[in-house]
């Protein structure tokens, strides 16, 4: 096997913000490329090759799975627990050409394997697959340790996750508002300055029309402060400070390429900042008005980062758990 830190990071951004930083897809990606393109020769145990157009194959492993699995992330695809049910439209076939390289031809069905879908299986039995919305009676019970909603499904008993909700709610609209240009601003009746190092200020500088789609209204102020002139309006809640710092760290990471993955990870953490945290004390009204937004949502399993947001203990399995059946 090859390790390619560079190809992980392409497929990691292919995911965008659903992959959970450390966890890993497996998964086939087809690529063909002419053998003089690839240089087999570069490590003692054979466990790295070098690309003559590194960027041209990082781009097209990108591309391949965002398309692939662009569809299921949007809402679009309906899950299902066999891959020949899974309804992925083929992407079209790929065709790029490195600087003055020969051409790189990427052809594939788009079939992927259900596990590679960035659903992520943990103990505790979130909801399952076949069953990403939340059911549509649930009732809410109460909040325990300021930290999960305890609530009744017609068979189950649910523990959500307060923090994970709020935020897959949050991104939600956000994403939304951000693809409609339309994320309505909250001015700041005095602009917040926040220090940042000097290489952030030329990274906002060159970001602005994304971060002002985004609803961040952010000016360079200074070699190494910006000001924060307004915040999205549905993340009042967040400090600016906190907004600006991890904005920027996510944009940094992302580096210069406009991948559109990167700006659902910039909305992802904006709406992490933005939302109910663990701790947070959360109103039987709060709680009733998250669990009817969720239930809206499709994936709303799951938070941005992939993290099951509800779990789920069936009256039958705690039945057999005191041994009535
Ligand atoms: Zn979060």
């Amino acid at each position: 096997p090859v390790k390619d830190r560079a190809l992980a990071r392409a497929v990691a951004f292919g995911y965008g913000s659903v992959l959970e930083p450390g966890r890993y897809p497996v998964g086939v990606v087809y690529l063909e490329i002419p053998p003089e393109m690839v240089d087999v020769n570069v490590h003692p145990q054979k466990s790295e090759v070098r690309f003559a157009d590194g960027r041209a194959v990082q781009d097209a492993v990108y591309r391949i799975i965002e398309q692939s699995i662009g569809p299921a992330l949007s809402g679009q695809a309906v899950l299902s627990s066999s891959a020949a049910n899974l309804q992925t439209s083929p992407p079209n076939p790929l065709s790029l050409k490195g600087e003055g390289g020969p051409e790189i031809v990427w052809s594939g069905t788009g079939e992927l394997p259900v596990s590679a879908l960035p659903y992520p299986v943990r103990e505790g039995a979130p909801l399952s697959t076949s069953d990403q919305t939340l059911p549509p009676s649930v009732t809410f019970l109460a909040q325990l340790n300021r930290t999960f909603l305890l609530c009744e499904a017609e068979d189950a008993l649910l523990v959500i996750d307060q923090h994970a909700a709020a935020e897959r709610v949050t991104f939600d609209r956000l994403r939304r508002a951000f693809t409609n240009r339309a994320v309505a601003m909250q001015t700041l009746l005095v602009p917040e300055l926040v220090d940042v190092e000097a290489s952030a200020v030329s990274l906002v500088e060159e970001a602005q029309a994304d971060i002002l789609a985004m609803g961040m209204d952010l000016r360079p102020a200074g070699t190494s402060r910006v000001a924060v002139h307004a915040v999205p309006q549905i993340l009042a809640r967040g400090r600016p400070l906190e907004l600006v710092t991890s904005l920027i760290a996510e944009l940094a990471r992302a580096g210069a390429r406009g991948y559109s993955g990167a700006i659902d990870l910039a909305l992802a953490t904006l709406a992490c900042h933005g939302s109910v945290r663990a701790g947070d004390a959360v109103s039987p009204a709060e709680a009733k008005e998250l669990l009817a937004a969720l239930s809206k949502i499709e994936l709303g399993g799951y938070c941005p980062h992939g993290r099951p947001v509800v779990m789920r203990l069936s009256f039958r399995e705690l039945e057999h758990r005191v041994g009535r059946r």
